[in-house]
C-alpha cells in the first residue's frame, strides 16, 4: 500500500466545453447565460484555498452537449495531447447529456494514457444556490491531482458525478432530474467520495509506462437497429441498406436475442455477406449478451454476429467509430470488438 496524496504542486488543465454546469443567472436578461470561465474562482472560491495551479481552455461559444461531435472529440484529444507533458491531470467540464459518449470516445482514442482525464458536469447551474457543480468540480480536481507513489492514482478517462468516480466507457446517463445522473451497471465505481475519497485500486487500470499517443481518425458509417416486437421488414431493411454502411449495432432482447422469423435472419445474413459488421448489444442495462444460451442467439452466432457482451451503447458506438477509422480488415475489427481494449468489457 503506497501513500495517496493530492500533490500540493499538482498542475491541472481544465477544459470547459459548456452544458448546464457553466450557467449563471443574468439579472439584466432575466435568464441563465453561460458564465465567463475566467470567473470560476469567484463562483468557487474554495479552489483558491486548495492552492491548485491550473490553466483553462474554454470553448467559444460553450455548447450544449447535444451538439457534441466526433470533430470536437478530435479537438479535445489534440488539446490534451499537446499539453500532456506539462500537466498532472485534465478535467473536462461537459454537459451531462452526451458525457458518457465523450468519455467513451476519448478512452478509445487515447493509447497509453497514464494521467487522469476526468469529465464532470452538473444538474444545476453553478450560479444556483443548490448547485452540484461546486462539489463535482472540486472533487474532480482533487482526483485529477491525486498520486500514489508519485504516479497518477487514476490513469483513466473517468466520469465524476455525485460522489462517484466511474470508468468513462462503463457509464451511462440514467436520470435527468436527480443529482445521481450517472451509473455504471456492469463495473464497480473506481472511487467514492465521502469524508475521504476512497479509491478502489483493484478496479483501476494499471499504468502502461509507454508513451502516450492519440487516434484521431473516426468513421461514423454505422447504424443502430433496435429490436421491438412487431418491427417491420421495411424498417430493418432501411437500416441495413443505409449507404456506405460498415457496421450495425443490434440492440437486442435479454441475453442478445432477436426475432427468429426467416425474413429477419436472411436480412442479417445478407448484410454480413456484404461485409457489414453486426454487433449484438443487449437493451438491458445490467448483464451480458450470451449468444450460446438460447436457440435464437445460436442462430445469430452462426451467421457471424459479434457478441457485444456487457458493453454500453455509448462505448459500442465510439469503439466502432475508432476501429472503423483505422481501416483494418473486417475480421480484425471483429476480433478487437470481442476484446476489452480499455476496460469496457468484463473479462470472461
Ligand atoms: N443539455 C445539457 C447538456 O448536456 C444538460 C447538462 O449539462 O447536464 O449540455
Amino acid at each position: 500500500m503506497g501513500s495517496i496524496a493530492a500533490a500540493p504542486a499538482a498542475k491541472l488543465f481544465i477544459i470547459y466545453t459548456g452544458g448546464t454546469i457553466g450557467m449563471v443567472f443574468d439579472e439584466t436578461a432575466g435568464t441563465l447565460v453561460p458564465m465567463d470561465f475566467r470567473e470560476i474562482k469567484y463562483h468557487i472560491p474554495e479552489i483558491a484555498r486548495r492552492g491548485y495551479d491550473f490553466d483553462m481552455h474554454a470553448f467559444h461559444p460553450p455548447i450544449d452537449s447535444s451538439d457534441m461531435s466526433p470533430e470536437i472529440w478530435i479537438e479535445l484529444a489534440r488539446i490534451i495531447y499537446s499539453r500532456y507533458e506539462e500537466y498532472d491531470g485534465f478535467i473536462i467540464l461537459h454537459g451531462s447529456d452526451t458525457m458518457a459518449f465523450t468519455a467513451s470516445a476519448l478512452s478509445f482514442m487515447f493509447e497509453n494514457l497514464n494521467k487522469p482525464v476526468i469529465l464532470t458536469g452538473a444538474q444545476l447551474p453553478i450560479g444556483e444556490i443548490r448547485t452540484d457543480a461546486k462539489e463535482n468540480i472540486i472533487t474532480s480536481m482533487e482526483i485529477a491531482a491525486a498520486k500514489k507513489d508519485n504516479k497518477a492514482m487514476v490513469p483513466e478517462v473517468c466520469i465524476y458525478f455525485d460522489y462517484f468516480l466511474f470508468r468513462g466507457n462503463r457509464t451511462k446517463k440514467v436520470n435527468t432530474e436527480k443529482f445521481e445522473a450517472f451509473n455504471s451497471f456492469n463495473y464497480p465505481p473506481l472511487a467514492e467520495a465521502g469524508i475521504d475519497i476512497r479509491y478502489r485500486s483493484r478496479y483501476i487500470l494499471p499504468h502502461s509506462g509507454k508513451p502516450f499517443s492519440i487516434n484521431t481518425r473516426l468513421n461514423c458509417d454505422l447504424g443502430v437497429l433496435k429490436m421491438f416486437p412487431g418491427i417491420s421488414r421495411a424498417a430493418v431493411e432501411a437500416v441495413l441498406n443505409t449507404p456506405k454502411l460498415k457496421a450495425v449495432i443490434l440492440e437486442t432482447f435479454g441475453n442478445g436475442n432477436t426475432l427468429t422469423a426467416p425474413w429477419f435472419i436472411s436480412c442479417l445474413k445478407e448484410a454480413v455477406h456484404r461485409g457489414i459488421i453486426l454487433l449484438d448489444r443487449t437493451q438491458c442495462d445490467g448483464g451480458s449478451v450470451e449468444l450460446g444460451r438460447y436457440a435464437t442467439g445460436v442462430q445469430l452466432q452462426e451467421i457471424g454476429v459479434v457478441s457485444g457482451r456487457d458493453i454500453t451503447f455509448e462505448a459500442a458506438v465510439t469503439k466502432l467509430m475508432v476501429l472503423l477509422g483505422q481501416e483494418l480488415p473486417t475480421e480484425k475489427v471483429k476480433k478487437l470488438l470481442a476484446t476489452s481494449l480499455k476496460g469496457e468489457l468484463t473479462e470472461k
